[in-house]
């Protein structure tokens, strides 16, 4: 089969500090503010997710919690709920396949997507991504942020959400990557 002119053949979806953006939608008092999930409440913990708040300090999944308070005094701790992370991956998928279906679940957090020939056109592709963007807005939380990637090979797509979060929406061919496409 011949491939389609734009090459591209992959949208994956990319949530932007998952765990951290579900405590946020879920508890409006985090909004804004630098959150660090944690597996419990102790600070000889490391962090399962920062929120962006948190991640302009320096926080990371990984970072030791008594390091973390250290860096960012305002440090909110919050208990992972995985049930609730769980129940939120469900509903993100299901606003997925309302415009394109998912080929593969990468993670509860990632989900890659296969262009077919009539969705390869740039144009097209961008406009799934941004329908996908205002879907998830709208039916899951506005919160709960994603960044898209699009390009002619799986990794490449993976890579491309790397190249703007939060809420980044990156195209990439085989030459050059554009993002900021969301608007
Ligand atoms: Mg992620």
């Amino acid at each position: 089969m011949t491939p389609p002119p734009s090459g591209l053949r992959w949208l994956y979806v990319d949530f932007n500090s998952y765990f951290a953006s579900v405590e946020q939608q879920e508890q409006p008092r985090l909004r804004g503010r630098p959150v660090a999930v944690v597996p419990v409440d102790t600070d000889f913990t490391s962090a399962i997710a920062a929120s962006y708040e948190a991640k302009a300090y320096g926080v990371r999944t990984g970072t030791m919690i008594r390091d973390a308070k250290r860096m960012c005094p305002g440090l909110i701790c919050v208990p992972a709920r995985h049930d609730l992370y769980v129940d939120y991956h469900h509903r993100a998928l299901a606003e997925i396949e309302r415009h394109i279906p998912v080929t593969a679940v990468c993670s509860i957090d990632e989900a890659a997507c296969r262009l077919m020939d009539n969705e390869a056109p740039a144009d097209v592709a961008i406009g799934i991504a941004r329908s996908i963007k205002r879907g998830l807005a709208a039916n899951v939380g506005e919160y709960v942020r994603c960044s898209i990637g699009i390009a002619p090979n799986r990794y490449l797509a993976k890579v491309a959400t790397d190249l703007q979060k939060p809420d980044g929406l990156t195209l990439c061919t085989l030459r050059t990557c554009r993002t900021g496409c969301s608007d």
